[in-house]
């Protein structure tokens, strides 16, 4: 059983407001065991608004509107499904006074445009709508559905969650679709598609990568009949992407690259501390993130200067002036100076040229060194990571995270 999302709304397409509505939706009908075939967007216009459901009812089973049931003349959500399942507007006597009892009791006046909330297409049964005065509509017309819910957030997401899960949960007679996200680093997009082509022709469990920065999702999907048989599914799957992709798998649904790697850490009983430079602590941020980190990470540094290297991190005058600020041997005692001020078993060190231009010393901008040191070895990894500053400094502390994530294994 397929469904599609139609979003109404002329803001949605100025993108004044983004459809987070439908993104909301779309998780529930995976929940719900209904293939999400098609999205469209449409402004308050009838006409489109009517094409739109008409295209929409042609290829899916179940239709979902978002938006357009309000009491204003743009409000044109009512009219669209009328139209499109010819089944004319009736008016419903017991939903203009359950707007007129909601009207009272916030002591609002009332404005007869709200009269327009209480009609419904002839084929509409009304869902109540306990946080707002535009009720939900569920109409069935052969053997199609269309479900309309009201735009703003606070009145969509609890109908969603609530009345509509349902009435899909019972359209689909208790299928899920069910996805697992495996999160891999140290890899690009195409390099994991090369390694795992050939499990991605599979539709039940599939298999689709998502390239995010510096890391790849991918997303590991199953239709059955409940979420453990889905879990069956995938499991297999799973099992192959990770002996192809090894150490690279570093977590699975929402673990962060710094919750795996405090988490493997916390396992060993091991400490860790930073010494930044160009990142201006994005990645002590970022370690500090995770609940129970205190168990791990002993401290971190912002050492910006030439200055402030020498005096809290012993990076000698001499290797600074031999090699400048960015360069290896200054990544290197940056995490020594790092280990023996917090007293850390491990230290990750990150120097470079943020940008925008080259430093005062003429490394290019985007060259990045970062320094590891763990309990019994030491290593420098040299990188060019392009242009601009957000970028350059997002990829070294995602590549610091990576250096460490891998000598863990
Ligand atoms: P409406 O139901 O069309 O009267 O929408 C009322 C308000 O809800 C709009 O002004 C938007 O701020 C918000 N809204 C409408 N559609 C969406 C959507 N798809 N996602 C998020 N917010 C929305
Ligand atoms: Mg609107």
């Amino acid at each position: 059983m397929n469904a599609e999302i139609v979003s109404v709304g002329t803001e949605l397409l100025l993108g004044t407001t983004v459809d987070t509505n439908a993104a909301f939706m779309g998780e529930i009908l995976a929940e719900c065991g209904l293939a999400c075939t098609h999205r469209q967007t449409v402004g308050d216009n009838l006409d489109r608004l009517t094409a739109a459901l008409r295209l929409a009812l042609s290829r899916a089973d179940v239709v979902i509107t978002i938006g357009g049931l309000g009491p204003t003349q743009d409000d044109l959500t009512r009219d669209g499904i009328a139209a499109a399942l010819e089944s004319p507007l009736v008016y419903d006597s017991l939903v203009e006074e359950s707007i007129r009892a909601t009207f009272e009791a916030r002591g609002l006046r009332w404005v007869d445009s709200n009269a327009r909330q209480a009609m419904r297409p002839e084929c509409g049964e009304i869902i109540a709508n306990a946080n707002g005065t535009a009720p939900g509509l569920v109409c069935r017309k052969g053997r199609k559905v269309v479900l309309a819910l009201p735009g703003p957030p606070r009145e969509f997401n609890p109908m969603a969650s609530g009345a509509v899960k349902g009435i899909l949960a019972s359209l689909s007679g208790g299928q899920v679709i069910h996805s697992r996200i495996l999160r891999v680093c140290g890899l690009g997009e195409s390099r994991v598609e090369e390694l795992t082509l050939d499990l991605m022709s599979g539709s039940n469990p599939s298999l689709a990568p998502y390239a995010k920065t510096m890391e790849v999702h991918l997303r590991l999907t199953a239709a059955a009949g409940s979420v453990d048989e889905a879990e069956r599914l995938i499991e297999p799957l799973e099992k192959q992407v990770r002996e192809r992709l090894g150490w690279h798998v570093y977590g699975v649904d929402g673990t962060t690259l710094e919750a795996a790697v405090i988490h493997r850490l916390a396992e060993r009983g091991e400490t860790l501390s930073v010494a930044e430079s160009c990142t201006g602590g994005l990645l002590g941020a970022r370690l500090t993130s995770v609940p129970g980190s205190s168990r791990v990470f002993t401290g971190g540094l912002i050492a910006y200067t030439n200055a402030v290297k020498q005096s809290e991190l012993e990076v000698s005058p001499e290797v600074l002036a031999e090699h400048t600020a960015v360069s290896e041997p200054v990544a290197i005692e940056m995490c020594l100076g790092s280990v023996k001020k917090f007293g850390s078993d491990w230290a990750l060190s990150i120097t470079g040229v943020a940008g925008p231009g080259p430093d005062d010393d003429g490394n290019p901008e985007g060259l990045v060194f970062i320094g590891l040191k763990g309990p019994d070895s030491e290593m420098v990894a040299r990188h060019q990571l392009g242009k601009g500053r957000e970028n350059i400094r997002t990829r070294a502390a995602q590549l610091a995270l990576t250096l460490l994530w891998q000598k863990l294994q």
